[in-house]
């Protein structure tokens, strides 16, 4: 067995608990790489609404085209609806991109001899109402007077893998559980508390000792080690506790995210076992050939799509 029964907690930590975007929990049973799989799934697998296409109908202003359509491409859309289809698999158009797989954005600014105007993501009018900008203020480019830009832009759902604009995380990262031992008896000099770039440590000038004061805000970065004395400070990371830490870019509620790339893990090794299984019989049926090697043309997102050769 490679690990033992896994065990999720949620982390009470400050920032986490103020900021509904932050989601930081603690795994326990679980080796290193089952957490590095659930990273790299929520960053290339869990889909998000993007625009992906600009129609530039008029443009005089400044900014080349190609500017304003990457800069629309990264403002995080509402991608929290379930009955948007994949274009590349909408039965409807035939990937062909139409009202059932895509939502347009369109934008209509001007100004007149006297007035200069900064165009913000509030500017774009979905005709979806529930794919919407984020965030209203994120300023997409200021136009001078006598400008005019008239746009549609094409939003679709889209993964990681495909471009970094439909990851659905602003950072994402784990590291092992720290455990920091104090020699005792051990004198310390305040230097060792203020080198701590988290804040873990507490001075005890009166005594010259130093405590934990937040054990799980510490980074592992050994600062403290090299500043006190030889072996007076000890701190390592327990692999066996991964703390999991993400914060979402808007688009999916944070919870859902680690939820929906839990359920493409399943799907993608129900999907590997059905193509092993498969390759295994093949190669029992055929005992004087070379063994078969089932080759995924492609890991779907849905579906039971492999091939073999
Ligand atoms: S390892 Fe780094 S973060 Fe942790 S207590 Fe020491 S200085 Fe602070």
């Amino acid at each position: 067995m490679i690990c033992s029964i896994m065990d999720v907690r949620n982390l009470p930590v400050s920032n986490a608990e103020s900021n509904p975007n932050i989601l930081k929990f603690i795994i326990t049973g679980a080796i290193p790489a089952f957490a590095n799989a659930l990273r790299r799934t929520i960053m290339s697998y869990v889909p998000t609404i993007a625009i992906d296409e600009v129609i530039m109908v008029e443009n005089n202003t400044a900014m080349f085209d190609e500017y304003i359509t990457h800069r629309l491409g990264l403002i995080p859309l509402n991608s929290d609806i379930d009955d948007l289809n994949l274009q590349s698999e909408c039965d409807v158009c035939d990937g062909a991109g139409c009202t059932s797989c895509t939502v347009t954005l369109t934008l209509t600014q001007e100004t007149d001899l006297s007035t200069s105007l900064i165009i913000k993501s509030s500017d774009l009018i979905p005709d979806d109402h529930r794919v919407y900008p984020i965030v209203d203020e994120i300023p997409i480019m200021k136009m001078g007077p006598d400008q005019r830009l008239i746009l549609e832009a094409v939003a679709r759902f889209g993964n990681g893998r495909e471009h970094a604009k439909w990851q659905p995380t602003a950072s994402i990262g784990f590291q092992y559980m720290p455990t920091i031992e104090i020699r005792p008896g051990s004198k310390f000099s305040k230097k060792v508390v203020e080198a701590c770039p988290r804040d873990v440590l507490d001075y005890d000038e009166k005594n010259q000792s130093i405590n934990i004061k937040d054990l799980l805000a510490c980074n592992l970065c050994m600062e403290c080690v090299e500043v006190a004395e030889e072996n007076a400070i000890e701190v390592k990371g327990d692999s066996t506790q991964i703390i999991f830490l993400l914060e979402t870019n808007g688009a999916l509620p944070v919870e859902n995210i680690v939820t929906k790339a839990s359920e493409i893990l399943v799907e993608m090794t129900e999907n590997f076992i059905e193509g092993f299984q498969e390759a295994v019989e093949l190669a029992e049926n055929e005992p004087n050939t070379m063994k078969r090697v089932v080759t995924f043309e492609r890991i779907p997102m849905t579906g039971k799509e492999y091939e073999t050769e």
